[in-house]
């Protein structure tokens, strides 16, 4: 049977040679593990085989499991977020890659601020304007950060997009591209309190070629704990 360390050890391995391959220092390139619908147990396993990071879909399941787990790993929510839920958050995760909203980022700032702290957050962008997923649109994405740059306990790091189901990886590639895009003119528009430093994109799928268009943050469920 391959375990959850073996399939972490081949993801890393892809993700260090996809780097290579792009020019592109390893180092560069975070994993999150993404354990929703996974027990604690199998969070656990990925971390004594040396994760530390994990991405969670869903309010409930993550409060439910951060109380189990022992050891000292970093959450990260992915997931659609509803604003009366923001609360259960604070305080568990240190970073947000789902904001797509102005009356979103005002609960996150507002729940933050209670705890005298400052909440990191990329903002989704939803770059094939599809109506099943969240995101703002490419057009909407500068203003919004420009919005949420005002809020005093909210740090705004970078973009976050989920793209199309493809078949072939390179099916995505255009919207991977176009994430990048449109965090460079974020980038060159200078917002105070801005950095664009993160790109969360790529998943099981597509993960390589995410890296090869720059993400910084790849988000992967299957290719490490199975099917869901
Ligand atoms: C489930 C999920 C992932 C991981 O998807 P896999 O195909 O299992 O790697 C990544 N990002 C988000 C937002 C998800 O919901």
């Amino acid at each position: 049977m391959t375990t959850i360390a073996d399939h972490l050890a081949a993801v890393r391995l892809r993700i260090r040679q996809a780097a290579e391959g792009a020019g592109r220092d390893p180092a560069s390139v975070r994993l999150v593990a993404v354990s929703k619908t996974r027990p604690a147990q199998d969070v656990e396993a990925a971390f004594q085989a040396g994760q530390q990071l994990f991405g969670e879909n869903y309010v409930q399941e993550l409060t439910a499991k951060s109380a189990i787990v022992r050891s000292p790993v970093e959450w990260h929510f992915i997931g659609h977020l509803q604003s009366n839920k923001v609360k259960y958050l604070a305080g568990t995760v240190s970073l947000i890659h789902s904001v797509d909203r102005l009356s979103l980022a005002a609960e996150i700032n507002r729940q933050w601020g209670q705890l005298g702290g400052c909440c990191d957050l990329l903002v989704q962008v939803n770059v094939a304007q599809e109506a099943t997923k969240s995101g703002t649109s490419t057009e909407q994405a500068l203003t919004l950060v420009r919005q949420v740059a005002q809020l005093p306990h909210l740090r705004v790091r970078g973009l976050m997009t989920m793209p199309p189901f493809f078949d072939d990886p390179e099916g995505a590639r255009p919207f991977f591209r176009a994430l990048r895009l449109v965090a460079e003119q974020i980038r060159a528009a200078a917002i105070p309190g801005v950095a664009m430093d993160e790109l969360s994109m790529g998943m099981s799928g597509d993960f390589e070629v995410a890296i090869e268009e720059g993400a910084t943050l790849v988000r992967v469920g299957t290719a490490i704990f199975g099917e869901r």
